[in-house]
């Protein structure tokens, strides 16, 4: 048997992979760890009293349809709002942007929520009592 020319490139192939996978891997830890030191807050919605989603406060577009309405939530850097729906009331858009943790945009018509959650320790006052 002569030696197989593949075997080099494979290998080769698949440590790069494990590496580019760990530097990912290390990259995302990193980002996570640090997003929950620094209190990172995100969107967090919910649906008939079900968390769906957390969205971090970058850039995004989200739509949510429940109980016939559709709910259009919008999140940048500052914080989150409900850009626009067709619910009757109007109430979630209304509220505008919300960015300090517990507060929260409501949509009673679609029971949809919007809390921005935080740090632990930034949102005891508010939610208390
Ligand atoms: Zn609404």
């Amino acid at each position: 048997m002569k030696h197989e020319p593949k075997l080099k490139p494979t290998g080769w192939d698949a440590l790069v992979a494990a590496a580019v996978l760990l530097l990912a891997l290390a990259l995302g830890a990193r980002f996570s760890l640090s997003g929950a030191q620094s209190g990172a807050r995100c969107a967090v919605v919910s649906v008939e009293g079900v968390e769906v989603e957390r969205l971090p406060f970058a850039d995004a577009e989200r739509e949510y349809q429940n109980n016939g309405y559709t709910v259009h939530v919008r999140v940048t850097p500052d914080g989150v709002r409900v850009d626009r729906a067709d619910c009757p009331t109007q109430d979630c858009v209304r509220t505008g942007t919300v960015s300090r943790p517990g507060q929260s945009i409501v949509c009673l018509p679609a029971r949809i929520v919007v809390t921005v959650a935080g740090a632990a320790d930034e949102g005891v006052d508010a939610v208390a009592g």
